[in-house]
């Protein structure tokens, strides 16, 4: 499983999708919550990338702290966070 699948979007758009890397760019975004904050214009309201297959280096090579500090499937972060909350990160 792709963890970026299951990836919290709060966490998606802190992380890495909060803006376009090349520019910077951001656009509304509405949460499934109906909150609207600002995201990467290619984030699709599902929290997927609408241009996946053609996403930037910056976005393929993205250090993901989910990866690194999990079992390399995002269930260890998953476990630490509902432990210790939004503050662990
Ligand atoms: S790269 Fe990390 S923060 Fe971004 S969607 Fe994937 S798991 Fe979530
Ligand atoms: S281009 Fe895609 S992967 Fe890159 S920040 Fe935007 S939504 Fe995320």
């Amino acid at each position: 499983m792709n963890p970026c699948d299951e990836c919290p979007i709060d966490d998606k758009i802190y992380e890495c999708c909060g803006r376009f890397p090349e520019t910077g760019e951001t656009a509304c975004f509405t949460t499934t919550d109906n909150r609207t904050v600002y995201a990467c214009p290619n984030l699709r309201a599902d929290g997927k990338c609408g241009i996946y297959e053609n996403r930037p280096y910056a976005c393929q090579a993205h250090h993901c702290y989910h990866y690194d500090s999990t079992d390399s499937i995002g269930n260890g972060f998953q476990a630490l966070k509902a432990q210790w909350g939004s503050c662990f990160y």
